[in-house]
């Protein structure tokens, strides 16, 4: 083991960027580093930080007796074989004892290739690692792990890693390949001495190596629950570089020059006057914020967070209002046709009686009417463009940009974000409003995104009823259609929404189609409409108008109507093969319902039986309709890394640390990373370079949008 050097920032600053994995030449290795490139593995020191998940125990050889009477324990043998030999009742298996001085064992494999059972002849030593099980002709082992050896070949002298691995990676090539990386990498301690001895903190080295090859004698509980020191160093380094990142992205966008949008004038205040309601007192906070911001000759950078209904759209309209009467313009830009257009129609009926122009831009529109959209933009005669991701397009330029608004931000991946932030003229960048109805936890999120300030609206609207959601077994679908029935008749509209099936696109539109057939005639007093994602844009409004207008009764759906979808009169929902859906989703579904005056109603059917998990998920839809409450059992059932998923946050940031256990060491390298960026000694910025590159490698600029 070289010996651990101390701090030498100078060094490790000096290089342009994180060292690859040395030069690999020949097809297999080849393949490997492919696969290794999947799971983010791409340097020598991405290899190290690759931290192993378990352990198994390969360092002693227990007798065979013993190991029969500890039993149902994994054990590891050794013995000479004394039979092999292939049965075939029930099936065909291989069966071969072996036996030390103190007894035998049997070793069963149901599956086997001809060269296993040469190589297990009688007389050969192998060793054999498995589960002790007493069977019906005494004590075996089925399928273990084991080798063949010469008599005294060496033990390990540390518990055996095991990594999370990815397809077609064995851990034997995972163990190699992180074994040379060790060999390799430069070690330097980044964290200076002075602050590991006030906090007494590991030394990293040592640290990783003992997460890799503990000694036998390790608290091998402390090494699973991530609680022995090791992993505390592993953790305060993972989040020193996230706090160090985030200070400094915030630092560098306040460098940044962005319009300042100081007039809130007429426009913001003949809007408010025609709004057809008051604000919610949640709804005049985040205007408030967000105004205030917006006056700053800095780029805000700011998550409009609010529940499903919370009433998102009216702040941002008035942030795009305050843009307008400055004199800048406005972009708005939605994940889907659906929903762009719904915006649309919404805002350019607010705010074009105030003589605002509004300009609509999407992929579906004719090659001159998105020609003319463009111009609009060009020239500045629109005041505010709405649209999807045609507007990011590189043919779309804009006279003024102020603003950006995106909607269901989550939908949308982080290039795609940058580029419409990159529309700004005279070398200001716009401000960005993003709104996003999945709620994430506010500490989630500061931690997640590098450089976010959050606004919350946590209040609805008043007067909305409580939506009732009931969990119904799929063999009642009978009485759930009769239901639907009645509603109908009652003039309430309903949505019935088709099961998701992840697996093939093909098979979920089979499904809705025949779902719609099957409703259709089964309610033949009814008007059933049919929308999907394999529909033409103008074919899905064509239909979802027919449904705002409540011409049609029942609209069976895909989970294209999962986003932003408002028709107020629609206030029962049914929602097939509830239990393939996350939570966040089956709240967005739900989040249609309960819009308007009527009490609504959610029906959850599923499929029995239903695994733990998909229990839970249901449970905490009956039990609440707080999106926040949702979101934070949603985390607890899935984790954050797939909560997120690697699309919103570049890949996911933290993957030692946990947010709610290990607050304390948050703290710590909060305050660690304010005073090393306050220190203006060039050691210092060397120090935060060099940590940052070891633990964010090149992700730290996709982290700051
Ligand atoms: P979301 O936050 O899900 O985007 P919307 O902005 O679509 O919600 O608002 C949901 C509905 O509530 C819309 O019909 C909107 O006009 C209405 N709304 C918004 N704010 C208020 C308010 N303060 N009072 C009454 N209704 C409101
Ligand atoms: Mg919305």
């Amino acid at each position: 083991m070289p010996a651990t050097k101390d701090t030498a920032p100078a060094r490790a600053a000096g290089k342009p960027a994180a060292k690859p994995v040395a030069k690999q030449t020949t097809p297999v290795q080849k393949t490997i580093e492919s696969k290794l490139a999947k799971l983010g593995l791409r340097t020598d020191m991405d290899l190290v930080l690759h931290l192993p998940m378990r352990y198994e125990d390969e360092t002693e050889i227990v007798p065979i007796r013993e190991a029969c009477l500890r039993g149902g324990h994994v054990s590891q043998v050794e013995g000479i074989v004394t039979k092999n030999e292939i049965t075939y009742k029930p099936r065909k298996q291989l069966l071969v004892s072996i036996a030390d001085e103190t007894s035998d064992i049997q070793l069963r494999f149901m599956n086997f290739y001809g060269s296993q059972v040469k190589q297990l002849a009688e007389g050969t030593r192998v060793r054999a690692r498995g589960e002790v099980r007493h069977g019906f002709f005494g004590a075996e082992m089925v399928h273990p792990v084991y080798k063949v050896v010469n008599e005294g070949a060496p033990l390990p002298n540390s518990l055996t890693p095991v990594y999370p691995a990815g397809e077609g990676l064995s851990q034997t090539v995972l163990r190699r390949a992180i074994a040379d990386a060790m060999k390799r990498v430069d070690w330097t301690d980044t964290v200076p001495r002075a602050v590991r001895e006030q906090l007494s903190l590991a030394e990293f080295q040592p640290a990783v190596r003992l997460l890799h090859y503990p000694p036998p004698d390790v608290d091998e509980n402390a090494l699973i629950e991530k609680t022995h020191p090791a992993w505390t160093r592993v953790k305060f380094d993972e989040l020193l570089a996230q706090q160090l990142s985030l200070k400094r992205a915030q630092n560098a966008r306040r460098e940044k020059g962005a319009p300042q949008l100081t007039t809130v004038g007429t426009l913001s205040s003949a809007f408010l006057e025609a709004l057809p309601f008051k604000l919610t007192r949640a709804q005049a906070r985040v205007v408030e914020e967000i105004s205030k911001d917006l006056r700053e000759g800095y780029p805000m950078q700011r998550l409009l967070q609010g529940d499903v209904g919370s009433g998102k759209t009216v702040v941002a309209a008035l942030a795009a209002a305050q843009a307008i009467d400055s004199g800048y313009q406005a972009a708005l830009m939605a994940p889907t046709e659906i929903l762009a257009e719904q915006h649309f129609r919404k805002i350019a009926a607010w705010m074009e009686p105030l003589g605002v122009k509004v300009a609509w831009l999407t992929g579906s529109l004719k090659k001159k009417e998105k020609q003319a959209a463009s111009d609009m933009a060009e020239s500045g005669e629109a005041n505010l463009v709405i649209g999807t991701h045609a507007l990011i397009q590189d043919t779309v330029q804009f006279a003024k940009l102020g603003l950006v608004l995106v909607d269901e931000q989550h939908r949308f991946g982080v290039g795609q974000r940058l580029t419409l932030r990159n529309k700004g003229s005279d070398g200001l960048v716009p401000h960005q409003l993003m709104m996003s109805a999945t709620p994430i936890p506010r500490t989630l999120a500061m931690t997640y995104y590098a450089d976010l300030e959050v606004s919350v609206i946590d209040e609805l609207p008043p007067g909305r009823t409580p939506i009732v959601t009931r969990a119904i077994d799929q063999n009642r679908r009978d009485e759930v259609i009769e239901r639907v029935h009645a509603a109908a008749l009652e003039g309430r509209q309903v949505y019935w929404v088709c099961p998701l099936i992840e697996e093939s696109e093909a098979l979920q539109l089979q499904t809705a189609t025949d779902t719609f057939e099957t409703l259709a005639a089964s309610l033949p007093d009814l008007v059933v409409g049919l929308v999907h994602g394999r529909m033409k844009p103008a074919e899905k409004q064509v239909i979802m108008d027919a449904f705002s207008r409540g011409e049609v009764h029942v609209l069976v759906a895909t989970t294209v109507i999962e986003v932003g979808v408002d028709v107020p009169n629609a206030s029962l929902m049914v929602i097939e093969h509830a239990e393939r859906f996350g939570l966040s989703q089956l709240h967005q579904l739900r989040g249609r319902v309960g819009r308007g005056q009527a009490a609504s109603v959610c029906l959850l059917l599923y499929q029995s039986p239903l695994g733990q998990v998909a229990k839970q998920r249901l449970m905490t839809m009956r039990e609440t309709t707080d999106g926040f409450e949702i979101a934070r059992r949603d985390l607890e059932i899935r984790g954050p890394g797939e909560f997120l998923g690697a699309r919103q946050s570049g890949e996911a940031m933290l993957r030692f640390a946990n947010l709610e256990t290990d607050q304390w060491i948050v703290e710590q390298a909060r305050d660690v990373a304010a005073w090393l960026l306050g220190s203006d000694r060039a050691e210092a910025e060397a120090v935060v370079d060099a940590h940052l590159l070891r633990w964010l490698g090149g992700r730290e600029e996709f982290l700051k949008v």
